[in-house]
């Protein structure tokens, strides 16, 4: 076991303005928290004195730790190269800009401990500080996730969650180059409870989200889980081939009432059934790419949570469940 039981990875891109004032509220609370604790600080590739101003704060902070990409990869990368740095027995990931207020990770430290969970995920029970764009974008982004991957997915919970080594351990084998966490982690189906918040303001500075980069992640989340748009073909392919057939019976009624020009009946119909068949054909195509995107993956089939025979007096049913009424 590491001696580090905390670690905060906190994701930043262009966050200099920011910076003062996270590091005024975080390190209290964490101080406070009376374990032994890094900040694993990710420069994404910021164009701004981000870095510089971490590096000024770590000569004070020494729990402070910074980690730089060469060029801005996006939030998920990010966080990312923290999971993957991170030495902490639980991990907590946090937006630089305050909007997730660090107070909360006390809530979750103590409910994972106390129910034996593995992860805590984050609820925005209040998003009146958000724009109504954002808000609603967001409420349509959570109902099609929840659709498409599953309930498991809570609503309202983006990435300020906090997880066990365990379950760092089983992300950071998983070769997916564009991990959408807040789906991926529920996907894991490990044991896990909530904590609400109260979402605030942006302390200072932007938002580094503009439309194109929450279209980005939309697309991603959706490619990531659900074969659907890869389907798009067979079902077009199953309705050219239907229309097909009808039009085929209307050309050769045509064609017997003797008012077609000639050859434009055969015409017709070999352009009408080869693009039915063709879609039907990159239909099935698709179906084989997907299998073998869910193969490349890697995602595990299935997590055990537990071994009777491995299993401590601690992990036992019962026991956990007594543990957990007291
Ligand atoms: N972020 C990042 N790389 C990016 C975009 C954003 O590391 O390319 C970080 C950003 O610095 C912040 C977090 O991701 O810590 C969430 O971004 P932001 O608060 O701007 O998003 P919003 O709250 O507006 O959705
Ligand atoms: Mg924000």
């Amino acid at each position: 076991m590491s001696s580090i039981v905390l670690s905060v990875v906190v994701p930043m891109y262009n966050e200099e303005a920011v910076i003062p004032a996270l590091v005024e509220r975080l390190r209290p609370t964490l101080d406070g928290l009376g374990v032994s604790y890094e900040v694993v600080t990710v420069d994404d590739g910021s164009a701004d004195r981000t870095a510089q101003v971490l590096f000024e704060q770590g000569r004070t902070w020494p729990e402070l730790r910074l980690v730089r990409l060469r060029q801005n990869s996006g939030h998920q990368a990010a966080l990312t190269a923290g999971l993957h740095r991170s030495r902490g027995d639980w991990v907590v990931s946090i937006d630089a800009d305050l909007q997730d207020p660090p107070e909360t990770i006390a809530d979750m430290l103590r409910t994972a401990r106390d129910q034996g969970l593995d992860v805590v995920y984050g609820i925005r029970s209040d998003r009146s500080t958000d724009t109504f764009f954002k808000r609603h974008t967001a409420g349509a982004y959570y109902k099609l996730m929840r659709r498409m991957v599953g309930a498991d997915v809570p609503a309202q919970a983006g990435d300020f969650r906090l997880l066990s080594r365990e379950v760092v351990d089983v992300l950071r084998v998983l070769p997916e180059r564009t991990p959408v966490y807040r789906l991926l982690v529920p996907s894991l189906g490990f044991a896990s409870g909530t904590v609400s918040y109260v979402r605030e303001k942006r302390a200072a500075g932007e938002t580094k989200y503009p439309l194109r980069k929450m279209v980005a992640l939309a697309w991603d989340s959706a490619a990531n889980f659900s074969a659907a748009p890869l389907r798009l073909a067979t079902w077009l392919g199953i309705v050219a081939f239907v229309a097909c057939l009808g039009l085929m019976v209307f050309g050769l009624v045509v064609w017997a009432n003797g008012t077609v020009i000639p050859g434009w009946t055969s015409l017709f119909l070999a352009v009408l059934l080869l693009s039915g068949v063709q879609l039907i054909c990159l239909g099935l195509l698709g179906e084989y790419v997907a299998r073998i995107y869910q193969t490349v993956q890697n995602r595990p089939a299935f997590h055990i949570g537990f071994d009777s025979v491995a299993a401590t007096p601690a992990e036992i049913p019962q026991q956990r469940s007594a543990a957990g009424a007291l």
